[in-house]
C-alpha cells in the first residue's frame, strides 16, 4: 500500500513513506483504509496516503502516554533535549528543498515560498524553542500563613497534546505547536489536514533521526470527523492545540469538554489593513497588496479588508490593482509564479463562489477571473463599491480576493475595523507615530503590524481576540500553554 502514485514535476522529490508513524514504526491502519491525496496544480491524483480511524489514534495516545510515563523525553536533561530540537532545526533546513517540494506537490504554493519561507519558519520554531528547555523556570513565594515555609512554584509538562493542523502551512503550523510542547517535556500526536499531510509525515522521521524517542511524537494523517474528533475527545489526552476554522474550533471545545482537556485555538481572520492619508503609498501598497495575495491568500492573518483614506483612495485602487494584475499565477514549481493553485477543488468552489458573489455585491478592480478545468487557480482580485455589510467584506474567504473600502477620519476607520467577529491580526501605514499608537492601541486583534505586513517570528507571539481564538502561538508566551505550574508548599518547622 501507500506507493506514490504520480509524479509529476522532474522537480518534484520523491514522496516517501505515507504510512502512520506511531511509536516510532511506520504502520499501515487498523483497518488497512487509505485516503487520496490530489496535486491541486493539475487536479490529478498524487498519492495514497494510510488513513488513520479512531483505534489508530488511540493507538498512537496509548504510545504517547507510555512514552511521556516512562520519562525518556520528560526527564531528558533540559541541555540534552534542547540539543535534540536544535538538531532536528538544522535536519530541516537540511532538508529544506525536499520539504518545500512536498509541500508545493501536496498545498500547491510556489516553491521558492515554501523553501525559503514555511520551512525556514518551521526549522526558526525548534531553534527557538530548543532554548525555552532550559529556561521553564518557576518561582520562590513568600507567604504570610503563621509559621516558617519554603514555598515556590515548579513548571511541568502538560503531559500527552493533540495537535490539529490545517492545509495552508502544513508544516509551519505543525512546527509552531510541536516545539513549543516538546521543548516543554510533553509527548504529541500530531494530525495533518487530511489535504496535506506529506510533510508532517516527513518531520514525524527527521525528529527520531535527530534523536527525538519513539513515542514522543507520533503522526496520524486522517479525517477530521473520524481521526481529529477521536483525539479531541480521548480521555487520556491532556491538551488539544488545534488550528482551523472557527466552527471546526467550536466542534473541538465541545469535545474536550470530557475530560476538560486545555485547549489552545487558533481559528479564522478577517483582518483590516489601514492606509492613512499620510502614509508612505508605495511601501503601503505593495505591503498590503503582499498581505492580500501570499499563499494565495491562504492566511489566517490576510489583510483582506484595505481601508483607504478618502485622500489616497483612488492611488491605492489603482496601485494594489497593479499589483494583484502583475502576479504570474501558475504551477508552484514554475519559478514565475507567484501564486499557485488554491489547495483543493472544495476551496476553489468555495473561493470562486465569492468572486461571484463580490461581483454583484460591488465592482470588479482587478482579477475576477479563475480557471473551471485542470488546476484549481483564481487570479488574484480587487474589489471596490462594495460596504460594511457586503458578505465580501464581513467573511472569510481564504483566497486572494480582496475588498478596498474609503475612509473619512480615524475614529471611524477604527469603529469599522473593529466591526467583525474576528480579532486576528491589523495594519496601519502612516508616517505619525502618534496615529500609529493610537491606531494599534485602539483595534482589538493579536497583532498590529505598522508599516509592514505578515511579519512572523517564532519570537513574536501570534493568536487572536474574539472569535478568531484562545492563547497564543510562538514567543515565550506559549510555554504557558504546554506546561501546569505546580505549587509545593513545604513546613520548615517552627
Ligand atoms: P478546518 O477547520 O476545516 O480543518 C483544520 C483541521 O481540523 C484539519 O486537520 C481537519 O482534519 C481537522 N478537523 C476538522 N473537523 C474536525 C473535528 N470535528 N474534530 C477535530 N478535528 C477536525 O480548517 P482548514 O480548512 O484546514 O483551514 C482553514 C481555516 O484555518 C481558516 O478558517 C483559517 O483562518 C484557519 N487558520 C487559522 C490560523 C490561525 O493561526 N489563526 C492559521 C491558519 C489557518
Amino acid at each position: 500500500m501507500s506507493t506514490p502514485v504520480v509524479s509529476p514535476h522532474a522537480d518534484a522529490p520523491a514522496i516517501g513513506d505515507t504510512r502512520l508513524l506511531i511509536d516510532g514504526q511506520r504502520v499501515d491502519g487498523a483497518e488497512g483504509r487509505t485516503f487520496d491525496v490530489f496535486n491541486p496544480a493539475t487536479g490529478e491524483l498524487l498519492t495514497r496516503v494510510a488513513e488513520a480511524r479512531a483505534e489508530d489514534v488511540d493507538r498512537a495516545v496509548k504510545a504517547a502516554r507510555r512514552a511521556f510515563e516512562s520519562g525518556p523525553w520528560r526527564d531528558m536533561k533540559p541541555k540534552d533535549r534542547a540539543a535534540i530540537l536544535w538538531r532536528l532545526g538544522d535536519l530541516l533546513l537540511e532538508h529544506a528543498a525536499e520539504l518545500g517540494g512536498l509541500e508545493t506537490l501536496d498545498n500547491g504554493k510556489p516553491f521558492v515560498q515554501a523553501r525559503d519561507g514555511d520551512v525556514s519558519a518551521a526549522a526558526g520554531l525548534f531553534h527557538y524553542m530548543s532554548g525555552w528547555a532550559t529556561k521553564l523556570e518557576g518561582a520562590t513565594i513568600p507567604i504570610s500563613f503563621p509559621g516558617s515555609f519554603h514555598t515556590y512554584t515548579r513548571r511541568e509538562a502538560v503531559g500527552v497534546v493533540g495537535l490539529i493542523v490545517p492545509w495552508n502551512f502544513p508544516l509551519t503550523i505543525a512546527a509552531w505547536k510541536v516545539a513549543p510542547a516538546l521543548a516543554a517535556g510533553n509527548t504529541v500526536v500530531l494530525k495533518p489536514s487530511e489535504v496535506t499531510p506529506l510533510t508532517a509525515l516527513r518531520l514525524g522521521e527527521l525528529a527520531l533521526e535527530a534523536g527525538i524517542p519513539e513515542g514522543v511524537l507520533n503522526v496520524v494523517p486522517g479525517f477530521g470527523a473520524e481521526a481529529g474528533a477521536a483525539l479531541t475527545a480521548h480521555p487520556d489526552v491532556d491538551k488539544v492545540s488545534f488550528t482551523g476554522s472557527t466552527a471546526t474550533g467550536r466542534a473541538i471545545l465541545q469535545a474536550a469538554t470530557g475530560n476538560i482537556k486545555k485547549v489552545t485555538l487558533e481559528l479564522g481572520g478577517k483582518s483590516p489593513d489601514i492606509i492613512m492619508g499620510d502614509a508612505n503609498l508605495e511601501a503601503a501598497i505593495q505591503g498590503a497588496a503582499d498581505g492580500i495575495f501570499y499563499n494565495q491568500g491562504e492566511a489566517c492573518a490576510a489583510g483582506s479588508r484595505i481601508y483607504a483614506h478618502r485622500s489616497v483612495y483612488d492611488e491605492v485602487v489603482a496601485g494594489v490593482s497593479a499589483a494583484a494584475e502583475s502576479i504570474t499565477v501558475g504551477d508552484g514549481f514554475d519559478p514565475s509564479s507567484f501564486i499557485g493553485p488554491l489547495v483543493s477543488k472544495e476551496h476553489h468552489q468555495k473561493v470562486t463562489g465569492y468572486v461571484d458573489l463580490g461581483r454583484e455585491e460591488g465592482t470588479v478592480a482587478a482579477g475576477g477571473t479563475y480557471a473551471t478545468e485542470g488546476g484549481y487557480y483564481v487570479a488574484p482580485t480587487v474589489f471596490t463599491d462594495v460596504t460594511d455589510q457586503s458578505r465580501v467584506v464581513r467573511e472569510e474567504i481564504f483566497g486572494p480576493v480582496v475588498s478596498i473600502l474609503p475612509f473619512d477620519d480615524t475614529d471611524e476607520v477604527i469603529r469599522r475595523a473593529n466591526d467583525t467577529r474576528y480579532g486576528l491580526t491589523a495594519g496601519v501605514w502612516t508616517e505619525s507615530i502618534s496615529t500609529a499608537h493610537r491606531v494599534a492601541d485602539a483595534l482589538r486583534a493579536g497583532t498590529v503590524w505598522v508599516n509592514c505586513y505578515g511579519v512572523f517570528d517564532a519570537a513574536m507571539p501570534f493568536g487572536g481576540y474574539k472569535e478568531s481564538g484562545w492563547g497564543r502561538e510562538m514567543g515565550g508566551i506559549v510555554l504557558d500553554d504546554y506546561t501546569e505550574s505546580k505549587t509545593v508548599c513545604i513546613r520548615l518547622g517552627d
